[in-house]
């Protein structure tokens, strides 16, 4: 799985690089990793496809490589690469538990007087509030 995540998260020009590299099969593996230099402000590369892709070596010795992100880049939609394998939350089984009984009483109502109609009604307590209430039919 960690191998298909990885894989997943290669651009094509990196899968491409991948391929040559392992085609040639040199040990060579600092064409891949990109020097992670600070960039200056002035050039705007916020579209330039020519993000760096800088590699980090975890604490678990996987190698994470992010884009980095140039200053100010455009905030849009990405291609959500995310698939339901059913691998999440598979260690968590339903306990086989006692339902809890759905006994909360019915919400309060309280009588009021359509001060239009003059026909009283009953409405939910936490919006009857003020003096003048309209009925359903008086609102309009
Ligand atoms: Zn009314």
């Amino acid at each position: 799985m960690i191998e298909k995540d990885f894989l997943q998260s290669l651009s094509p020009e990196q899968k491409q690089k991948m391929i040559q590299m392992l085609m040639e099969d040199t040990t060579e593996e600092s064409e891949f990793i990109a020097p992670s230099s600070p960039d200056d402000d002035s050039v705007d590369h916020s579209d330039s496809p020519k993000n760096k892709v800088a590699a980090r070596v975890n604490d678990d010795f996987t190698v994470s490589r992010e884009e980095q992100q140039n200053g100010r880049q455009a905030v849009r939609a990405r291609e959500n690469r995310w698939e339901d394998d059913g691998i999440e939350h598979m260690d968590i089984e339903t306990p086989d538990v006692k339902r809890t009984a759905r006994n909360r009483s019915k919400p309060g109502k309280k009588r009021v007087e359509c001060h239009v109609c003059g026909k009283t009604f009953s409405v939910n307590p936490t919006l009857a509030f003020g003096e003048y209430h309209r009925c359903n039919k008086c609102t309009g």
